[in-house]
């Protein structure tokens, strides 16, 4: 059993982040005083074989073949790995204060990062329809560390709370209205905790309260979305009721006419579930492009002269413009844009040339600052007469996470 601990202003907190999938489990250790990782890693193959990846501060990366039947397994070995005598980076498990767990759909049920308890796991579990590959696996996860680590605090954060805030016009869809009404049929948006932390340091950035400033944050990774953010608050975001909508991803096709599912299905004989995996797993950039989900090699391709490569570059950042135009006129104007993510933070010709498309209203880009491919820190990449700023934010899931079960555990003393 381990020893609960409350948090007293001089002790340090370590949490451990936790972020399930059905098959892995990455996870973090941050101590939420410096605000360091002390280690990370992920579980691959659970449930069939079982790898562990570990890798301390400053060390080198550790991997390990366990056999992990279930996530508890996962848990155990990850647990295992923190404490080892050669490379561990804690004492012991009582070294633990909490955990985050990071929940992808919370419905209307929950606003704001919680204390889980049974009643916000069942809460969680009536989510499970509107998000039936992910929230399961979070449930899976939560249920391993209470096996494994009972007593200690554990906080679910979730992908939907910050967009709790849009308004009406932005979540409903033109649909029978009885279908929000009864089975909550609206759009909900994912990504909140980075878009949460991007926005906040967007407005630091250029020197405004949160709560005074607009900003447009593009989470441009495997998934992407764009959020607008008025006064500290979530107005619009592009995924929907699912990750599916809104930007063409590296495999995920964004918005679509729904007559092209039924289209496919028709002529294809296909099912349509089998439609719905084409456009989750075999679409996007991916089925585009004809060359990978990965924009490094999509990027090759279009240098290389690839035609198809450079139509799908295109389109994506056509659609990524669209949707930073269409939320400036949702907020009436904008104070700053920021980049992020896998892409956002890797990619100087996506940047570019979504960029670019401000022209009109007298944004430049500023070639120079732009023109690493990887961008660590944050980094104005617009001139400084550029009626726009636009910057590259590296985002920090985790360390949002940890930042938000701290705040959690603090409001809960
Ligand atoms: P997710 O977390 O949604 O799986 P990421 O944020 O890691 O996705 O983004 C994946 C994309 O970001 C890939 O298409 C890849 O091209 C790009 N990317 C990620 N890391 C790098 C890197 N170090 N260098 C170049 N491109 C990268």
């Amino acid at each position: 059993m381990f020893e609960k601990k409350t948090r007293k202003e001089d002790i340090k907190m370590d949490i451990l982040v936790i972020n399930c999938g059905s098959s892995s489990l990455k996870y973090q250790v941050i101590n939420s005083d410096t605000e360091k990782v002390l280690a990370k890693g992920i579980c691959e193959r659970i449930g069939a074989g079982g790898v562990l990846k570990y890798r301390p501060a400053g060390g080198e990366e550790e991997v390990y073949d366990y056999d992990m039947p279930t996530h508890t397994e996962a848990v155990k070995f990850v647990l295992d790995s923190l404490v080892n005598e050669k490379t561990g980076v804690l004492k012991s498990l009582s070294d633990i204060d909490a955990v985050g767990h990071r929940i992808v759909h919370g419905g209307e049920a929950f606003n704001k990062a919680i204390l889980i308890t049974e009643d916000v796991i069942k809460a969680v579990e009536e989510c499970n329809d509107l998000a039936p590959l992910h929230n399961p696996a979070n449930i899976i996860g939560i249920r391993a560390c209470q096996k494994v680590m009972p007593g200690i605090p554990m906080v679910g954060v979730f992908d939907t709370a910050f967009h709790a805030t849009m308004p009406k016009k932005a979540y409903l869809y033109g649909i029978p209205n009885e279908y929000y009404k009864k089975d909550k049929l609206r759009r909900y948006g994912f990504h909140g905790t980075s878009h949460s932390f991007v926005s906040k340091k967007a407005a630091e950035l250029v020197g405004k309260p949160y709560d005074k400033c607009r900003t447009i944050v593009c989470h441009l990774g495997n998934g992407a979305s764009i959020c607008a953010v008025e006064n500290g608050k979530s107005v619009d975001t592009s995924m929907g009721l699912s990750p599916l909508e809104g930007l063409i991803m590296g495999t995920r096709s964004g918005d679509i006419d729904p007559s092209v599912i039924q289209y496919i299905a028709n002529h294809y004989n296909k099912s349509l579930n089998e439609v719905i995996t084409i456009l989750n797993k075999e679409s996007g950039v991916l089925g585009m492009s004809g060359i990978s989900s990965d924009f490094r090699d999509i990027t090759k391709a279009m240098q290389e002269g690839d035609e198809q490569a450079k139509a799908t570059l295109e389109a994506y950042c056509y659609r990524v413009a669209k949707y930073i135009g269409s939320y400036i006129t949702a907020m009436h104007g904008v104070d700053v844009v920021a980049f992020t993510a896998g892409i956002g933070e890797n990619n100087s010709y996506i940047r570019k040339f979504v960029t670019e498309y401000f022209d009109f209203l007298g944004v430049k880009v500023d070639e120079k600052a732009n023109e690493p491919m990887h961008i660590s820190d944050d980094t104005l990449i617009t001139t400084s007469d550029s009626k726009i700023p636009f910057y590259v934010i590296p985002t920090d899931e985790e360390l949002s996470i940890a930042r938000q079960t701290v705040d959690v555990l603090d409001g809960n003393k």
